[in-house]
């Protein structure tokens, strides 16, 4: 399956894709990670995202499109792939569609992770981590608003909307049985 997780920041879609990764067998694909990993590793992309990651804003698109360009053409993504944070933006969705379209591919679905703001905050300030502070998950909440959810109309008939509050496990539960697992 080919599969895109949405919601917004703190949303639980890094837990939720995981498991379900591990369920469906295919890779979970985040570009927060990549991202995370480049700069972790000191590289030149690492170095060029961190400035944005830790404002809050988004990478600039030809940046993040590559990355997950390459992260798609490898093996382990031919048969199917859980994206989790891409695309992000309208723009993104258009180059994601246009990569699969070179492969002869679509996508199966677009899970779209609803959850309360309180309860955005609460998974956020729980989580600890670098760009977690005050500040940073404002504007990442309003980028999400703005450049984002306009993605829920864009996918229109491929949105399958989860319910994601309660337990990791009640919302897994909820999740495979929205994509009939
Ligand atoms: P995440 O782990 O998905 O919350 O992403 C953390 C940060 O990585 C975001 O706040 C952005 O700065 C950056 N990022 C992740 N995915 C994208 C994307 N698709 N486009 C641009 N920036 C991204």
């Amino acid at each position: 399956m080919r599969l895109v997780l949405l919601g917004p920041p703190g949303a639980g879609k890094g837990t939720q894709a995981a498991i379900l990764s591990e369920k469906l067998n295919i890779p979970h694909i985040s570009t927060g990670d990549l991202f995370r990993a480049n700069i972790g590793e000191g590289t030149p992309l690492g170095v060029e995202a961190k400035s944005y990651m830790d404002a809050g804003k988004l990478v600039p698109t030809d940046v993040t499109a590559r990355m997950v360009e390459d992260r798609l053409s490898q093996d382990d993504a031919a048969n199917g792939f859980l994206l989790d944070g891409f695309p992000r933006t309208v723009e993104q969705a258009e180059i994601l569609k246009d990569l699969l379209a070179k492969k002869d591919q679509v996508l199966d679905g677009v899970l779209n992770f609803q959850v309360s703001d309180d309860v955005v905050v609460e998974r956020m300030l729980a989580r600890g981590r670098a760009d977690d502070n005050e500040e940073t998950i404002r504007t990442r909440m309003s980028v999400y608003r703005d450049e984002t959810m306009p993605l829920i109309d864009y996918y229109g008939e491929k949105i399958i909307d989860i319910t994601a509050e309660g337990t990791v496990e009640e919302i897994n539960d909820s999740a495979m049985k929205a994509i009939g697992k």
